[in-house]
């Protein structure tokens, strides 16, 4: 679909707003359509949350935030204004900005559960990117498995994060414990690269049949529609399919490790990010 602003059921009771922002971000708004409740997470910008919130007379009663960067971030301070009450979650090493000094973070460490409202979030450690980020993972019930995953800057579509301050080793075990999810669950990302991603995975030579005919796929919607690559929502990704196709995710894998010439899992995950890294 092209990209601008649409709705997902995600429960019966909860609805999921995504909001683009920039030139290629996601933003996400979780909606409580019982007790008129709203989530955020990563804010990048204010505006078109405020008016989202606003215009369907919600109260924020989360901000919810994966790390530091200011794409993920910009908004904040404005929506705390606004709801001064609503609970800023964030990881135990996040890098507040100074202007932040008299807010109360709550700091969630990595394997912590919270409410959100009925439903359950559980924070996964997933830095690499940045040194602060995390993932979280949302359950309808604290017993059930998790059926999203808002990921952040650590995975997207075909790709994963730069490496702004981690290491590939850091960034590698983050990549694991994302792929140890279902395999049905939805992850929603914060950028939306998936063409790029899936151009440059393909002149790995992995010779991947999943990974060609996504490409293809991809390509006709986007000639097709006239779009620019990242005017194409390629969200939510399905833990599947990236399994298949995405090659962050597939360190392990003979073909690809046959491609880069070696045996070895974090040789090939740096290959992997070193050769993205040029483009
Ligand atoms: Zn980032």
């Amino acid at each position: 679909m092209r990209r601008g602003r649409f709705q997902f059921q995600i429960y019966s009771d909860l609805v999921l707003h995504v909001v683009p922002g920039f030139k290629d971000n996601y933003f996400y708004l979780l909606e409580n359509t019982e007790t008129h409740e709203a989530a955020v997470i990563d804010p990048g910008e204010a505006a078109a949350i405020l008016e989202l919130i606003t215009s369907k007379n919600l109260e924020l009663t989360h901000m919810i935030l994966t790390h530091h960067h200011a794409d993920h971030v910009g908004g904040v301070e404005q929506l705390h204004h606004k709801w001064p009450g609503a609970m800023l979650v964030c990881s135990p090493w996040f890098k507040a900005k100074q202007s932040w000094n008299e807010f109360s973070l709550t700091r969630m460490v990595p394997a912590q559960q919270f409410y959100l409202w009925k439903h359950t979030m559980r924070v996964l450690d997933v830095r690499g990117h940045t040194i602060d980020h995390i993932a979280l993972s949302l359950s309808e019930k604290k017993s059930s498995p998790p059926s999203d995953v808002f990921v952040g800057d650590s995975l997207f579509g075909a790709g994963c994060g730069g490496l702004f301050e981690g290491s590939h080793s850091q960034m590698l075990e983050a990549l694991k414990t994302l792929r140890k999810l279902p395999e049905n669950i939805r992850i929603w990302c914060a950028h939306e690269y998936t063409l790029k991603n899936l151009r440059v995975a393909i002149m790995l030579q992995e010779n991947n049949s999943a990974q060609k005919e996504r490409l293809q796929r991809l390509e006709k919607f986007i000639e097709k529609e006239q779009v620019e690559p990242h005017d194409w929502v390629t969200i939510p990704l399905n833990m599947k399919e990236e399994r298949a196709t995405n090659p962050f995710l597939r360190w392990d894998e003979p073909s690809l490790q046959k491609a880069i010439d070696t045996h070895d899992d974090l040789t090939t995950f740096t290959h992997v990010r070193t050769f993205r890294d040029r483009f």
